[in-house]
């Protein structure tokens, strides 16, 4: 049982409205792809642990503070007896373990996920001890791209490589687990003391002024030039796009970017690049406004 779902980190989000009105510097770009990938591959992930039968609960997207270190889970899943704690990697292409460096086939070193495990079990471990919780710990490191090959894999029962998966989760779904009080309080316990606001963020700074207006094709990015009521065309990839769509994405993204700036159609109107008559903006931000109903859109004028 999903007891709690992976959504896209404001992070995420923010870089990806980012990315199509500025443009990024070359660093900021491929971490902002990296988010995406891991994202990605951490979906793909939460498509396996459905196929989980048994009695279990299943926490996703985790973060804590343990001893003033913060630590990300990508999943928990919680059976019986144990606690399997799951490292995704959506990695692509060829790597190799040498002792304790990790590196991908042309010999450059990449960040050791099975030191990111270690620190992550032992921290969440310390986690459980101060909550009093017994149910042992079992980590594992998922890598989930099928398009991912690892030589020299040491004999390591902790990683699971994309041909293992299945029969993976075929063996946990032999497992007998029922579940108590006991693992009820642990995961009320995990999710109250998971931290919303990531420490991780790195948001470059951004500026309205310098920020491309418009509505933007969201299969390659361009801008879309010319109006139509019904249906944009992409100038660029020729994809239509949904006019009411691509103008709720475009408020999205503004109030991902602004938070807390006030909606009003002359606000959307400029955001938008002026393509969108201000009456039809003026009509979504009302349709929407009823429609969400929890102030996610509470203002516009
Ligand atoms: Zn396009």
């Amino acid at each position: 049982m999903f007891l709690k779902e992976r959504y896209e980190s404001e992070e995420l989000k923010v870089l990806k409205a980012l990315n199509t009105r500025m443009d990024l510097q070359e660093k900021e770009k491929q971490y902002y792809l990296n988010l995406q990938k891991g994202f990605e591959g951490e979906v793909m992930f939460d498509g396996y642990l459905k196929q989980i039968v048994i009695r279990s609960l299943i926490l996703n997207d985790l973060l804590f503070e343990q001893n003033h270190s913060h630590f990300q889970i990508d999943s928990l899943m919680v059976s019986q007896r144990l606690s399997y704690l799951f490292e995704v990697k959506n990695f692509e292409g060829e790597y190799y373990f040498e002792g304790d460096t990790f590196k991908t086939i042309n010999g450059n070193e990449v960040k050791n996920p099975l030191l990111q495990l270690d620190r992550n079990v032992s921290l969440l471990r310390q986690f459980f001890n101060s909550i009093g919780i017994k149910i042992p710990i079992e980590p594992y490191l998922v890598f989930v791209n099928p398009d991912f090959t690892l030589y020299q894999a040491p004999l390591n029962r902790r990683i699971i490589l994309p041909t293992n998966l299945n029969r993976f989760i075929h063996q946990l779904n032999n497992q007998q687990s029922t579940l108590n009080h006991q693992h009820g309080r642990l995961s009320e316990k995990l999710i109250a003391s998971h931290i919303t606001k990531s420490p991780f963020s790195k948001v470059p700074h951004y500026d309205y002024s310098q920020l491309r207006k418009g509505v933007f094709c969201q299969a390659c990015g361009s801008g879309i030039a010319e109006y139509h009521s019904l249906i944009l065309t992409c100038p660029k990839c020729e994809k239509p796009v949904n006019t009411k769509s691509a103008l709720v994405r475009s408020i999205e993204e503004y109030q991902i970017l602004y938070p807390s700036e006030k909606l009003s159609t002359n606000t959307i109107y400029d955001w938008s690049g002026e393509l969108i008559p201000k009456r039809t903006i003026r009509q979504t931000l009302k349709e929407n406004l009823i429609v969400s109903g929890y102030g996610q859109w509470s203002y516009y004028e």
